[in-house]
């Protein structure tokens, strides 16, 4: 494998921008930026608001999910022709629940450097200030739109033992956080982290029903960009809880209510009644 400092041709920079705080930028960031032939951004309108706050006037060309497939041979053709390039999304790090994934992918098969410029980054900057468990978690980006794919995914997580951190919008936080007390049970501890780096900055703490609670009465508290960190599942009582929950729901989809809750509480070994909720 050749040394990146050998490959010919220009680099792709994958820069991460700030989620909020236009100041979060470093300063080998703006260095790039403003000595690149060109920055790729998701949505150039919003691009150009952080580039002015810098006073850099690089020039922008649109990548986004919808054209990143087809401008990807292009930019791979500009890069390998010596041009240097930056790559950067509306918010944090590009390629996490952004594009880019196509463009780099394609720029390492043509033998192009790709290089990180690392920074700022939503779920993590939620996981550095959460108090749980992050050794070791999950990241489990937006969950499905659908209420039944989400509820889904949720009982197949149910049982999970690390940290889980979603990503999730302002107009579905409220439907989210009463799925999850559903399927993980009121009193999985959990984090809510709103706006982070922002003016109404707010880390909520505590189990998942008393957050739902306060998110229900409190319209603030439905504003805003958001990432839910859930503790994964504890003692081994949490353990049988979970698969007892996830056993209901399947089997709940061919056998009436109280069959299924007897049963699955029966192959679980947890009480019947944790199977139902909150
Ligand atoms: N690439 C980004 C990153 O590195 O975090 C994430 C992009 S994703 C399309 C946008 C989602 O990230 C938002 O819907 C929200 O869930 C989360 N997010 C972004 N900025 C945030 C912030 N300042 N506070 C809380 N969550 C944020």
């Amino acid at each position: 494998m050749a040394a990146a400092s050998n490959l010919p041709g220009g680099t792709l920079h994958v820069v991460a921008t700030p989620i909020g705080n236009l100041d979060d930028l470093s300063p080998r960031a703006q260095q790039t930026l403003r000595t690149v032939a060109a920055i790729c951004a998701e949505d150039t309108r919003h691009t150009r608001q952080l580039l002015a706050h810098y006073g850099i006037q690089t020039p922008l060309l649109a990548l986004h999910e919808h054209n990143e497939g087809e401008v990807a041979d292009r930019l791979v053709a500009r890069l390998q022709a010596g041009e240097s390039l930056a790559l950067v999304s509306d918010a944090g790090t590009p390629l996490v629940s952004d594009p880019g994934f196509r463009l780099v992918r394609a720029a390492r098969a043509a033998g192009v450097r790709v290089s990180p410029l690392p920074g700022p980054c939503a779920f993590i900057a939620a996981l550095s200030v959460a108090g749980l468990p992050s050794d070791r978690f999950v990241f489990e980006g937006f969950l499905p739109a659908r209420a039944a794919a989400r509820r889904e995914r949720l009982l197949q997580l149910a049982s999970e033992p690390r940290t889980l951190a979603f990503y999730e919008s302002a107009h579905r936080i409220q439907d989210t956080l009463a799925d999850l007390v559903a399927a993980f049970g009121a009193e999985r501890p959990a984090v809510l982290a709103r706006e982070l780096t922002k003016l109404f900055e707010t880390v909520l703490d505590g189990p998942l029903g008393t957050l739902q609670q306060r998110v229900a009465a409190d319209p603030d508290q439905r504003r805003g960009e958001f990432v839910l960190l859930v503790h994964g599942v504890g003692e081994e009582a949490d353990a049988r809880v979970a698969e007892g929950r996830r056993l209901y729901a399947k089997l709940g989809e061919h056998l009436p209510p109280s069959t299924a809750a007897k049963l699955a509480a029966e192959l679980s070994g947890a009480p019947r009644k944790a199977l139902y909720g909150s």
